[in-house]
């Protein structure tokens, strides 16, 4: 393979965004994924023949997890399966989950897709980023992502009144945020039969089948969930952009001779480590694999400097459990996979709750009645603005996170919501003691200066000229509301500075 002008690891909001983007400006790009493919419509119809299942039936136990981690767990993280979809880190003080698979996020999440919900979010971090710089960013990743309004002639069924009518005094739907919107294929019409869409690039999806409870977090097989696989890298393959699935990168040094960055990784289909090298990195790998990936390449002597990294870690105050809404004539698994969120309505300061059901419960390999029961259940997921006072380090060669919800009041308010949604509802929500987090931020913020930050307002290393990083872990504060757009954001800033600085070669 010839040199190529970037190298961007990973294919979530950040990488994909930044590659489809720099691409399609003319640069020769390769994309590194630690994941596979996966096995969808639109996938196949792009003509990727190596693809991997979804967890579903019996590959659910098999393709779930990819690997698990945590602080006082023995070794470093160790790998379950590399085609499985999630991968959990048990921190201390939270637990991360985040996904693998060419796409990133974008296969798992719930297509929530929204500006931030903290005020005058970009404004103040670094000369050259503001809000008002940032909007037409957003505006451009809503466009591509076709994200859709959901209005009431779009007749989505089962949402949140109808769902918790029994309990319409206590609980209602929650307050819409600006400009709300969602990313599925929705039908004119809910009683048809799904369509087939062909977009411009000859992929295939399928509109959202309601009744099917497929597109949840345990992927979407028709694609009427958007994904980045679809609207970001299939069109910018057909303008060259490589990507290589199944690629794990282990660590990038800085060389003094050649191109400026060396990029050793694991080919996962042939078990070889393999090497790029190139003069412009973007790390786009997840906030926790990307704080790995640099803090990895340092204490090995090919990065050096960051003083900031690992530092302002958080996890936008993520905080899941489990509402055992055992109501005999509700099926929450029925609808969207999120159902607008929920609120306790006498309560002014209510935080931010969605949620919805458990998807693809009819092919979990269990007992019918216990299928029957978790149809009935809701996840319901709070988040909010949370301090960002966690760190992120190596510790003997081993990750190490820690954090403390407890200098982020928006923890108590949470847990006192949940414990009262139970109380007026009688349905209790299970929480764990340590939240879950699958919005973790920060660890290489944007900042001013090297003294208060990791990258500058090009999403630039500081002391490393040609690295760059485009994911949610160069995100300044936390967005206190789902993250992903502001991620792709972010992603599609770093690239316009990108092209707008260089040419190709
Ligand atoms: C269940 C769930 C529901 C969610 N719902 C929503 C929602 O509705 N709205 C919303 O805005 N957000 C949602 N999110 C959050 C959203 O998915 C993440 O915030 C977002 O994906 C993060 O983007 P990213 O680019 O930082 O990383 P990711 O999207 O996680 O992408 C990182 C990619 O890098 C790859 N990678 C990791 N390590 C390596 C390596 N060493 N080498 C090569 N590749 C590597 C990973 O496999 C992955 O594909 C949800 C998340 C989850 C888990």
């Amino acid at each position: 393979m010839s040199e190529p002008d970037v190298i961007v690891i990973g294919s979530g909001f950040g990488g994909s965004v930044a590659a489809a983007r720099i691409a399609e400006a003319g640069f020769k790009v390769v994309v590194l994924e630690r994941g596979p493919w996966r096995d969808t419509v639109p996938v196949r119809s792009m003509g990727i023949v190596r693809r991997s299942p979804l967890p579903r039936g019996r590959l659910l136990f098999t393709r779930l997890l990819r690997a698990i981690g945590g602080n006082r767990m023995p070794g470093s993280r160790l790998r379950l399966n590399s085609h499985g979809l999630f991968e959990l880190f048990f921190g201390s003080g939270c637990t991360i989950a985040c996904s693998s698979g060419v796409g990133g996020g974008s296969h798992v999440y719930s297509a929530i897709n929204i500006r931030p919900l903290a005020p005058n979010y970009w404004d103040g971090h670094a000369p050259g980023v503001s809000d008002a710089i940032m909007s037409a960013h957003y505006d451009a990743v809503l466009e591509r992502m076709d994200s859709t309004t959901p209005m009431a002639d779009h007749r989505i069924p089962n949402t949140t009144p109808v769902r918790f009518r029994k309990h319409a005094k206590d609980i209602g739907p929650a307050l819409p945020p600006p400009d709300p919107r969602i990313g599925f294929l929705l039908p004119d019409s809910p009683d048809e039969a799904p369509k087939k869409i062909v977009d411009a690039h000859g992929v295939e999806r399928y509109e959202v089948d309601y009744k099917s409870n497929e597109d949840g977090f345990l992927g979407s097989p028709t694609g009427s969930k958007t994904t980045l696989d679809v609207v970001y890298l299939a069109p910018a393959m057909k303008q060259g952009l490589e990507v290589l699935d199944m690629a794990e990168v282990i660590t990038i040094t800085r060389q003094h001779q050649g191109p400026r960055y060396r990029v050793d990784y694991r080919d996962h289909h042939s078990g070889q480590i393999r090497s790029l090298t190139g003069e412009h990195v973007i790390v786009a790998a997840g906030t926790l694999n990307t704080l790995n990936i640099l803090l990895r390449s340092r204490a090995q002597g090919g990065l050096s400097g960051m003083p900031m990294l690992g530092r302002r870690f958080g996890t936008n105050g993520d905080y899941f459990g489990y509402w055992d809404y055992n109501e005999q004539d509700v099926e929450q698994s029925v609808g969207l996979p999120t159902t607008g969120g929920v609120r306790v309505l006498d309560d002014p300061d209510c935080p931010v709750i969605g949620g919805g059901g458990l998807p693809a419960v009819d092919s979990y390999p269990l007992p019918g009645f216990l299928r029957q029961r978790m149809k009935r259940a809701y996840m319901i997921a709070g988040l909010g603005e949370d301090s960002m006072t966690g760190t992120v380090s190596l510790a003997h060669g081993k990750l190490k996170v820690e954090y403390d919800p407890d200098q982020s009041p928006i923890f108590a308010k949470l847990k006192a919501t949940f414990a009262e949604i139970g109380r007026r509802t009688g349905h209790r929500v299970y929480a764990p003691k340590t939240p879950i987090t699958v919005h973790p931020t920060g660890g290489a913020c944007l900042g001013a200066s090297i003294e208060t930050g990791v990258v500058d307002a090009n999403g630039e290393v500081f002391d490393h000229p040609g690295l760059y990083v485009a994911d949610a872990s160069a995100l300044p504060r936390a967005p206190g509301g789902p993250p992903s757009m502001t991620i792709a954001a972010w992603a599609d800033r770093l690239a316009t500075r990108f092209i707008a600085r260089h040419s190709p070669r």
